[in-house]
């Protein structure tokens, strides 16, 4: 499976700033993306075709969104369904992601429902995990990253093609804090997530990505991307600059 390089611009860029910094990503790591990686911009709703159309169907590179509700349409003010996101080129999208857990107020829940939902209505999903400052000094990583999974990814398919399912481990106190998980933290982690992967989907989940975040720059990426269980990362700061992503990209 192909390591993928995800940027996620949160709320960040108008159209105009989104399709620039696309065109100028592809303009850098054209003809230069080692083999067996592809590159995936996650940028807000309204930019999302803007940047389908700076990206111009380059190869290597996919477009995704944030967020999603788990309904096909209704009276959902405020809310976007996953076939409005495939109408307007995303291929992929997040859920569980710990802004939209700890600041939005999301539940292990409607994580569940929402990547179910997702999977479903034939989008990739990127399922985010990850522990509080908190839990991890009290010694509770393997229960939060259990909890977070059981319920994550409770309603999908045990067939679900390896592809279309990818799992995002992002230790909150490491997200936009410049706190970089050490090689050790993030090859435990992710083992654990393996290891649980293994137990609900059975010997595809081997080839199921599984992502870090939390502060990744160009100056740990080629490390942290070189770890076991490591195939892919997720940034969100050091993405939004075409240059300094680039050079995650490249490294
Ligand atoms: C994120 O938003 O998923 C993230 C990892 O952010 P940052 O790279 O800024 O820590």
């Amino acid at each position: 499976m192909n390591k993928l390089f995800a940027a996620n611009w949160k709320m960040h860029k108008t159209a105009a700033e989104a399709r620039q910094t696309a065109a100028d990503l592809v303009a850098l790591v054209s003809g230069r993306l080692k083999p067996g990686r592809e590159v995936l911009i996650l940028p807000p709703f309204t930019a999302l075709a803007p940047v389908a159309a700076g990206l111009g169907g380059a190869a290597g590179f996919l477009l995704g969104a944030q967020n999603f509700y788990p309904q096909q349409q209704g009276a959902f003010t405020g809310e976007v369904s996953p076939g409005m996101l495939l109408d307007a080129g995303a291929r992929f999208a997040l859920t569980g992601h710990s802004e939209r857990r700890h600041v939005l107020g999301e539940s292990d829940a409607l994580v569940g429902e929402k990547t179910a939902f997702g999977l479903a209505s034939g989008l990739c999903v990127i399922l985010c995990v990850g522990e509080k400052e908190g839990e991890r000094k009290a010694g509770e990583l393997l229960a939060v990253l259990e909890r977070q999974m059981r319920a994550g990814l409770q309603g999908v398919p045990k067939d679900i093609a390896p592809e279309r399912l990818a799992l995002a481990y992002e230790p909150v106190w490491a997200i936009g804090t410049g706190l970089v998980a050490g090689p050790k933290e993030i090859l435990e982690a992710h083992a654990i997530v393996r290891r649980i992967l293994v137990e609900i989907f059975g010997p595809s989940a081997s080839a199921m990505r599984i992502l870090y975040g939390g502060s990744v720059k160009p100056d740990n990426a080629s490390e942290i991307i070189a770890l076991d269980n490591v195939d892919g990362v997720l940034v969100g700061g050091a993405s939004l600059k075409a240059d300094e992503f680039s050079r995650i990209v490249l490294a």
